[in-house]
């Protein structure tokens, strides 16, 4: 067992969005220091590190320099090649681990691992043609949901395949080698479970978290999630099976269907924290940024209790349009304000969020909505 990694060290972070900004946030507050690397200038994370290094994730001089200055790398983006990992692991350690990673960066990959390890996920093929398309969507009907193997989010990369007409043009707009072909699933609600692990195999989660989605963009987040307790409890003891099986030490989430019919599958695992657990910032005794610092540093995890029902509301570019959002508004309302300090905002890209506290979520849910409405009153 490693020795504990204490407050006054430096913690690495890899990606430099706003979860990094976050994670930041939460471990200076500990009295860490931070150091973010990516390709960028000036980014989220950033702005509110000690250290912004500004490199391509191939610059493996720069990655080497990073890791020797650091003493446990993190990531908020998981993206980024094996080589990667491999290079910062001469020199610290990092959480969550390149297997970790490497399962999560491929669909195939993913859904394959958790289907060995007895988990739930939607009935898939693995796709490198149109041909192959042609007869998995056969195999499996429609309407059918096909998507890049690597590289998407956010609904990017993958669409909906309704008529099997349809498939040449699909596979040519995909543009990739390899993606999967999944089941449609005609889902009764989506659900989240955030979840920490240390190396000591101290587990604590968060949720689940009820997600709303519009354009494939996570929208709103409710929480407690309403569903029945039976359901709550098999779907946070579905997501502590994902971290034991992939033995993951760092924040890890899973976004999960519910059926119809009351089953839980599994759409995809992040390793980081999530949008959807952005209200633990306000309304749990822990959030999981600080949970991510705890448990990437060999810490005890803290108490992840929910303290108040909360509803979240990302705040994206489309609300800028011709004029600044009206912040006045937005204030005066009960709600907790976080901007992510992008310069430029675009359409679908998250700026901010949100956070209300309610007596009931429907309460929060109520208040989120319409204090971002009022954001466009001006
Ligand atoms: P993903 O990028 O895989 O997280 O997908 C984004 C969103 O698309 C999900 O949150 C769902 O709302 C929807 N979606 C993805 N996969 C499926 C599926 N197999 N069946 C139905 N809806 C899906």
């Amino acid at each position: 067992m490693t020795n504990p990694i204490l407050p006054g060290a430096t913690l690495g972070v890899l990606g430099s969005g706003q979860l990094g900004r976050m994670f930041a946030i939460a471990a200076r507050r500990l009295g860490y220091r931070v150091h973010v690397y990516s390709p960028d200038v000036d980014t989220p994370a950033g702005q509110v590190a000690d250290r912004e290094f500004s490199a391509a994730y191939d610059d493996l001089d720069q990655l080497a320099e990073f890791a020797r200055s650091v003493d446990v790398v993190t990531f908020e983006f998981e993206n980024v090649p094996a080589a990667v990992t491999d290079c910062i692991q001469q020199h610290c350690p990092v959480h969550p681990s390149g297997y970790v990673l490497a399962v999560a960066q491929n669909r195939i990959r993913e859904k394959s691992t958790l289907r060995e390890a007895g988990l739930g996920v939607p009935e898939f093929r693995e796709i490198t043609s149109a041909e192959e398309l042609r007869v998995a969507v056969s195999e499996l009907g429609t309407p059918s949901v096909v998507k890049s193997a690597t590289d998407g989010y956010d609904g990017k990369g993958q669409a909906v395949v309704h008529d099997v007409k349809q498939v040449d043009e699909i596979w040519m707009e995909l543009a990739t080698e390899q993606a999967i072909l999944e089941q449609f699933v005609d889902f009764e609600c989506e659900l989240s479970v955030v979840g920490a692990r240390n190396a000591l195999g101290q587990f604590v989660h968060y949720g689940p978290f009820r997600n709303s989605h519009t354009n494939h963009i996570l929208d709103v987040t409710v929480c407690p999630s309403g569903l029945p307790d039976d359901v709550n409890a098999r779907a946070v003891g579905v997501a502590r099976q994902v971290f034991e099986c992939l033995d993951v030490v760092g924040v890890l989430c899973v976004e999960l269907f519910v059926t119809k019919d009351g089953q839980i599958l599994i759409n995809e695992i992040a390793p980081r924290p999530h949008n959807s657990g952005h209200l633990t910032i306000d309304a749990h005794r822990t959030c999981q940024f600080e949970q991510q610092v705890r448990a990437i540093c060999g810490l005890p995890l803290g108490n992840a209790d929910q303290h108040s029902d909360a509803a979240m509301a990302n705040l994206l570019g489309d609300l800028w349009s011709d004029t600044e959002p009206d912040w006045e508004a937005l204030l005066a309302c009960d709600v907790k304000l976080h901007l992510y300090g992008k310069a430029e905002a675009r359409a679908g890209r998250k700026m901010g969020h949100v956070t209300a506290l309610g007596e009931s979520v429907d309460d929060a849910d109520r208040n989120v909505r319409e204090a971002r409405n009022n954001l466009l009153n001006k």
